[in-house]
């Protein structure tokens, strides 16, 4: 496969990532990729996968990413990429 034909392959995928994130109102981190800020009018929040404070996002399983604010988030307090942050709460019924 030719360099440009790799590159349209690569914002194809981009575009249908934008796509998805459209639909779901998530904002995936970047692959291997740490935030450093977060967009106004969203928080910051990961998938209850174990993880340190500095594990880059998609690692194992680990995701972090942007949404709008929800009740179904918890604030967690594990440290994660230094920023405040959510986690999914475990169960919604009895929160
Ligand atoms: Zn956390």
């Amino acid at each position: 496969m030719s360099k440009q034909n790799t590159e349209k392959e690569k914002w194809a995928q981009i575009e249908r990532i934008r796509e998805l994130e459209w639909t779901t109102g998530k904002y995936y981190v970047p692959r291997d990729a740490i935030p450093r800020a977060i967009p106004a009018g969203y928080v910051l929040v990961h998938n209850s996968v174990p993880h340190s404070v500095n594990t880059l996002s998609s690692t194992n399983g680990f995701l972090g990413w942007f949404q709008k604010p929800s009740d179904r988030l918890k604030a967690c307090t594990c440290g994660w990429a230094g920023l405040p942050h959510y986690r999914v709460k475990r169960n919604v019924a009895r929160a």
